[in-house]
């Protein structure tokens, strides 16, 4: 089997310019070895051979395109995106035999691009939860242990990126389902700042929270990915028109340049010992070359699980609202009358993770409960925007763990999902604050599984950020690909 699936973007791209292999030939070489590697990492819910290959022979019947930032690069897409000629699920029964008749505006990007979508990837129903336990169709595995859950939601772009099925993702981040499984998995994920990327086509969970995102095996890939998919879309009016930056080559920044902030409510005493030796051993590597650390606090972030949890599960009660079995995917016949007809479809086609937000959704934005709840919640919100603003301005960027936990087994914490809710405080400040953040490799464990850190910026500063993030993963040692 060709090797060609083991470049990362940059170094395919170089070698499609150069003729030194094909479209076809690459995309052929991440077919096979995602079919080579699927029955054990179960990354994918729905392989795009005939669509991927096709295009592949399009795009070398024309020749290389050099203004097509991602001509011929095989990647994969969560499969919350919109793509017309696929199903898409979102993980869930639900939306069971639903084809969009619309494609996503960053599908419709990465094709413009030159990317070869090859698979759509695995997520937790409707991108809520930690670890991807949560998809109607089975979990995902982590490729570095088979029996450890890859983190999630885009666990399975997270594995499919590790594991080589295509050389770069698309995933979404609410909460942190971008970057907690790329640390989880061993690669680079990003979340960009709310309103830079267009969310039209995206099945939506929390809409004032929801940001779609590349991953792949290094920081300057996803700045490719980013560059490819960001800004204003006339589909989406929250997308920003701030200036986007140079994702591609960003100005770099010398290690003696970066002052990071180290919250101590992220850089708690009971992280996981084998977390919190790799981070320990990271951090000293980062001061070795000159990099400044500052403690700091931010006090609010002691609400931010709670306020999160409120504000996520009101938007998605409301989001998921239009899965009555009349418009989209799964309708149970048989009902008598309209109500029926909602009830059944979706005691049918709901899981259970999504059935406890949206109960717990309609609960806080009931009469009586809405002031207490939610609107509290949305004012907290407010105090930690202006905390974690405050942080930003007493140092560059903001560095933190990434999870608690290394992978844990799988089913470890099904029967415990505030155990879960819990650890998504490293992760799910920065989507209530709207900002940027970049999580890469810190370290291998001593049980051989990947520790990620993860950088938070200021809100569309992602041109820095991925310069900051480069100049880390020039110091700490390379995570290289789990053994499948
Ligand atoms: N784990 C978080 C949740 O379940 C984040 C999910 C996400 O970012 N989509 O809500």
């Amino acid at each position: 089997m060709s090797e060609l699936w083991r470049l990362n973007l940059a170094e395919a791209l170089i070698g499609l310019k150069k003729g030194d292999f094909t479209a076809q030939e690459l995309t052929q070489a991440s077919l096979d070895r995602l079919k080579a590697v699927e029955p054990k990492v179960k990354a994918c819910l729905a392989v795009l051979e005939e669509m991927a290959l096709a295009q592949a022979q399009a795009l070398d019947k024309a020749g290389f395109d050099a203004t097509a930032p991602l001509w011929g690069l095989p990647v994969t897409v969560k499969d919350v995106f919109c793509l017309k000629g696929a199903p898409t699920t979102a993980g869930s029964k639900e939306l069971k035999g639903f084809h969009s008749v619309f494609e996503a505006t960053v599908v419709q990007r990465l094709r413009k691009a030159g990317a070869i979508i090859i698979a759509k990837t695995n997520c937790d129903e409707f991108a809520m939860g930690s670890s991807t336990e949560f998809s109607a169709f089975g979990p995902t595995k982590n490729p570095w242990d088979l029996t450890r859950i890859p983190g999630g939601s885009s666990g399975g772009a997270a594995a499919a990126v590790v594991a080589g099925e295509g050389l770069g993702a698309l995933g979404t981040d609410t909460g942190g389902s971008i970057r907690q499984p790329a640390g989880l998995c061993g690669c680079v994920g990003l979340k960009p700042t709310y309103g830079r990327i267009s969310r039209y086509g995206v099945v939506a969970y929390g809409s004032s929270l929801d940001q779609p995102g590349p991953l792949a095996m290094t920081v300057k890939d996803c700045g490719r990915l980013l560059a490819a998919v960001a800004g204003p879309d006339e589909y989406d009016s929250t997308v920003s028109k701030i200036p986007l930056g140079d994702f591609v080559n960003p100005k770099p920044l010398k290690p003696t340049e970066l002052t990071l902030g180290l919250p101590t409510e992220l850089w708690p005493n009971d992280l996981q010992p084998e977390v919190a030796k790799v981070l320990t051993e990271a951090k000293s590597l980062l001061e070795k070359a000159g990099v400044k650390l500052v403690k700091l606090d931010l006090p609010s972030l002691k609400y931010a699980v709670a306020t999160y949890y409120i504000l996520a599960t009101a938007e998605a009660s409301t989001n998921l609202a239009r899965y009555d079995g009349v418009r989209y995917g799964l309708r149970q016949e048989g009902a008598v009358d309209l109500d029926e007809l909602y009830a059944k479809t979706r005691e049918l086609g709901l899981g259970p993770e999504v059935r406890r937000r949206i109960l717990l959704g309609t609960f806080v934005l009931s009469s009586g409960y809405y002031e207490a709840y939610y609107k509290k919640a949305a004012q907290i919100r407010r105090l930690i925007f202006a905390d974690i603003q405050k942080a930003l301005t007493a140092c560059d960027f903001l560095l933190s763990p990434v999870s608690s936990l290394s992978a844990w087994p799988l089913g470890s914490f099904l029967d415990d999902p505030l155990t879960v809710y819990q650890m998504d405080l490293m992760t799910l400040p920065l989507n209530l604050y709207g900002g940027p953040g970049l999580t890469l490799g810190a370290g291998l464990g001593a049980d051989n599984l990947p520790v990620g850190a993860q950088l938070w910026g200021r809100p569309f500063d992602e041109e820095r950020l991925l310069a900051a993030g480069a100049t880390l993963e020039s110091l700490w040692p390379p995570l290289g690909r789990p053994t499948l």
